[in-house]
């Protein structure tokens, strides 16, 4: 069965999409059933997946109206290794088209039912906001990935997030946690950086994950070509970093 986690933060440009899709080719890479799920109307997941968004007969947006179940909507990206529920700008609707349905923030979760038993991880990427999207993420998921750049207002922008989650956990999905901080677009050379990342070990411990994902140009150039940088270029020192990052995950998830 599936472990479910959202790649979350409410801040944009934070390396939510780069740590989604690395991570899903890093875990296909090592053997492990993928399902990436793109909760971002802005697409980026899909096309970094090599998913044209534009050219998708089906997304998330019609599983969240029940309109299509994820057998149906989901794509295979061959050159990833992992299946990607895709989304478009369509997506932006449903914020206000679930207003009035019953189980609204249970949507996905429902949906991912069916399908979680042909994966053993789903991972979700959740749009920069607190809206109804990143709410059917969090329900449907069993713990939370947080990707962070080492910097002073990273910091305050954990507490909102943190009591966001502590009250997602409280009424609506008790199986909800924090599973791990991801330190990334780290520079060792930024004194500043030490500091906060010191700082986030100590005050949240094991929580924070051992791999660093360093800031690496091979990353963030690997969208452009409609690849996760793992695929793009394997040796580059960023990929190396999140497919460490995805064995520390398979080895976290049994503790779970
Ligand atoms: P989010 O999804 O949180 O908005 P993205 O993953 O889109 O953030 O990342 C924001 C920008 O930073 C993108 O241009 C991305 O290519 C770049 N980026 C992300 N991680 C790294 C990294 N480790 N090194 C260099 N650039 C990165
Ligand atoms: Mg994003």
């Amino acid at each position: 069965m599936a472990k479910i986690f959202c790649v979350a933060n409410q801040k944009g440009g934070v390396g939510k999409t780069t740590s989604t899709v690395n991570l899903s080719a890093g875990l296909a890479r090592v053997g492990q059933r993928v399902l990436m799920v793109d909760l971002d109307p802005q697409g980026n997941a899909t096309m970094g997946s090599g998913v044209d968004k534009r050219q998708l007969a089906l997304s998330v947006y019609d599983v969240l109206l029940e309109s299509a179940s994820i057998t149906e909507a989901r794509v295979r990206s061959e050159k990833c290794g992992y299946d990607v529920l895709g989304a478009n700008r369509e997506l932006a609707g449903a914020e206000v088209e679930l207003v009035d349905v019953e189980r609204r923030e249970k949507r996905l979760k429902t949906a991912l039912a069916e399908a979680q038993s042909q994966y053993d991880f789903v991972l979700i990427d959740c749009p920069p906001s607190l809206s109804m999207l990143t709410l059917n993420g969090l329900c449907a998921a069993h713990g939370v990935i947080v990707p962070m750049q080492c910097e002073y207002f990273a910091l305050e922008g954990l507490t909102d997030l943190v009591n966001t989650i502590k009250q997602v956990h409280a009424n609506l999905n008790p199986e909800l946690a924090i599973i791990g901080l991801l330190r990334v677009m780290f520079d060792p050379r930024i004194t500043l950086q030490q500091q906060v990342s010191d700082q986030l070990k100590s005050h949240f411990g094991e929580k924070v994950f051992n791999t660093v994902i360093p800031r690496n140009v091979r990353l963030a150039e690997a969208p452009s070509y409609g690849l996760p940088g793992v695929v793009f270029d394997p040796v580059a020192k960023g990929s190396v970093a999140y497919v460490e990052f995805a064995r520390e995950m398979v080895e976290r998830v049994k503790t779970l």
